[in-house]
């Protein structure tokens, strides 16, 4: 009974070809390893990204593709870098390498904000659009920075397919130091499946199969994610309705005096209207069986994030509120 939405989960299920694939998938081929290099998926995902295969690597969720990134291009004794507030994730895959995290803190509006020239990083993680925030970086302003950073640029477009066609895969194709990220969790539905890619020059990509895992990618999980590619007009469909209520519940929260931190995403960061706590609203939204996201303390602690739902599940969210 309850209403999810603090996750980022796709309300939407994926497109019907998959529903097939599974119907029709061989059990009896589970008997047998999975494809370790994942090559009908590379070429696929290579094939409409318009990049060759030995610039497509494809993960276990894109968390795998991010802690592999961390370990190949971190030293020890060096650092990892992100923006502040972003993906929670980062600071835990620095640790686990037993490597330093520095943060650039963004502008008050949660904006671009240039990091500084001595950044002592070997790896810059920049989750575009932004989370929790769902900013929308401008894409000439990431790629300046990318020219100028000397170590690799890890850009996380794990939202972008609800940011109305803008992505930065053409620095991972010219630039040698950037990585593209993309996941198959959110736009595609696929969050209990674990694919996530990443783009980017053959020696970045090469780096991470020396890395990871024999068989990091499951064989249903393959053959599903490529029945799931075959339907790109189906997940365009889906992130353009989550796009539309996205674009109803923030005027919809505005109107009720919350402010509504601009979203490419299929999520909202919102601080509620003066007088009213986060983390009390968070409180009572739970009671009422409606989770949200709460980052408690610094700048995140009087926003809550909120996953966009359907719209039923959107209401029943304004009604609880
Ligand atoms: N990057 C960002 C910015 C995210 O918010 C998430 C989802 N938590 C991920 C990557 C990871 O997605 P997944 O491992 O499900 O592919």
């Amino acid at each position: 009974g309850l209403i999810k939405l603090n996750t980022n989960e796709n309300p939407y299920p994926p497109s019907p070809a998959v529903a097939r694939m599974l119907a029709d998938f061989a059990a009896e081929s589970l008997r047998l390893y999975p494809d370790p290099v994942c090559a009908a998926l590379r070429a696929r995902i290579a094939a409409q990204a318009g990049v060759g295969s030995e610039n497509v690597f494809v993960g276990n969720g894109s968390d795998e593709v991010l802690r592999l990134v961390t370990r190949a291009f971190t030293r020890p004794g060096g650092a990892a870098a992100a923006f502040a507030p972003s993906y929670s994730l980062y600071p835990v895959l620095a640790a686990a390498e037993e490597v330093g995290y520095r943060t650039v803190p963004l502008a008050d509006d949660f904006g671009w904000t240039e990091p500084p020239a001595d950044l002592d990083a070997s790896l810059f993680f920049l989750a575009n659009p932004n989370a929790p925030t769902g900013v929308f970086y401008p894409l000439p302003a990431i790629e300046s920075f990318c020219r100028r950073f000397p170590g690799v640029v890890l850009v996380d477009e794990a939202y972008v397919d609800f940011s109305g066609g803008r992505n930065a895969l053409e620095l991972a194709k010219k630039l040698p130091n950037v990585l593209v990220a993309r996941t198959m969790s959110k736009s595609f539905s696929f969050a209990g499946l674990r694919i996530g890619w990443t783009i980017g020059s053959a020696d970045l990509i090469g780096a991470l199969y020396k890395l990871k895992d024999s068989y990091n990618v499951d064989r249903l999980a393959q053959a599903l994610a490529l029945a799931a590619l075959g339907d790109w007009p189906w997940m365009e469909a889906n992130a353009r309705k989550i796009v539309a209520t996205r674009e109803r519940v923030a005027a919809e929260l505005e109107k009720r005096g919350f402010r509504v931190v601009p979203s490419a995403s299929n999520f909202l960061f919102v601080e509620p209207p003066a007088g009213r706590s986060a983390a009390r609203l968070f409180a009572d939204l739970r009671e009422k069986k409606i989770l949200v996201r709460y980052f408690p303390g610094g700048r995140t602690d009087n926003f809550l994030r909120v996953s966009i739902g359907t719209d039923a599940q959107m209401d029943a969210f304004f009604a609880a509120i």
